[in-house]
């Protein structure tokens, strides 16, 4: 499949398939007004399938909330067509106002202002845990 060519914007490149559309949720890539497209099961020396997502547009992309999805994935800035730099991730230690937490005693869904905070407790198998209530992420 051949999508147009990006003069200026954001490959998302790596995305384990099958995870792409979550990235796109956890992106708010739905309230952007420029085009967005979603390749899924794209072929991948590396992974045998992979997702990508094409950004039309350079906008601030929460590299946290990358991280924290999939540190194997490859974040591209295209600028006038042509590569013009490559990030590689790690899971961050924390992310904040990514993911919410499930547990409903926890002290978040009670204080609905207070912050979601999740925090890296074991990076090999990189399980995040709610700062307040340790519940586990999914
Ligand atoms: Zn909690």
């Amino acid at each position: 499949m051949i999508i147009g060519k990006i003069e200026d914007g954001i490959v998302l490149d790596h995305i384990k398939a099958g995870q792409g559309m979550k990235l796109y949720n956890i992106l708010g890539l739905d309230k952007l007004d420029c085009e967005v497209a979603l390749i899924q099961n794209a072929h991948s020396e590396k992974l045998g399938r992979k997702d990508i997502l094409k950004i039309d547009k350079i906008i601030d992309v929460n590299l946290d909330a990358v991280g924290y999805v999939d540190p194997g994935i490859t974040v591209n800035i295209i600028r006038g067509g042509k590569l013009a730099k490559r990030s590689h991730l790690e899971a961050p230690e924390e992310v904040v106002g990514i993911i919410k937490c499930k547990n409903p005693r926890c002290i978040t869904t009670i204080e609905q202002e207070l912050p979601q905070v999740f925090q890296l407790t074991d990076r090999e198998n990189r399980v995040y845990r709610c700062k307040y209530c340790e519940s586990k992420a999914e």
